[in-house]
């Protein structure tokens, strides 16, 4: 059976398992597996999207909600939609979802910063357009 969250069916093969200690919040494995951090809390995330823990993707976070920010997508807006660990967890889910769909793992070349940037800016974006069209229905 297929996994769905936030209403959004995801492919038959995407499986999720929870690691506790995970150095990520998330991330997703090129066979479909999605890792994630049990019971992560809305101020964790808060603090690791803005770059206040010391570890490097941590940091990486930061110039992701700058872009964000330009976007439209400030802190404020964000934490306005993911109000619950429920939240937190249904974005981090879909936001590795969308590296799925855009099959970011089959790139070989090296990714410069920037483009990295660019990938996780829209990873985010995917996540939280489809969860606030959700809070609005
Ligand atoms: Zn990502």
């Amino acid at each position: 059976m297929s996994i769905s969250v936030a209403g959004k069916k995801f492919p038959n093969h995407v499986q999720i398992q929870e690691v506790p200690n995970l150095e990520q919040l998330a991330r997703v494995r090129k066979d479909g597996l999605i890792l994630i951090r049990p019971q992560i809390t809305t101020s964790e995330f808060a603090d690791y999207f803005c770059g206040k823990t010391q570890k490097g993707a941590s940091q990486h976070k930061k110039k992701v909600l700058e872009r964000l920010t330009i976007k439209g997508w400030g802190l404020k807006r964000i934490l306005g939609i993911i109000k619950t660990p429920t939240d937190v967890r249904d974005f981090l889910l879909l936001h590795e979802l969308s590296h799925l769909e855009h099959k970011d793992h089959e790139i070989k070349k090296k990714l410069s910063e920037l483009e990295l940037t660019q990938i996780e800016t829209r990873a985010c974006l995917e996540a939280l357009l489809h969860l606030e069209k959700i809070a609005q229905n």
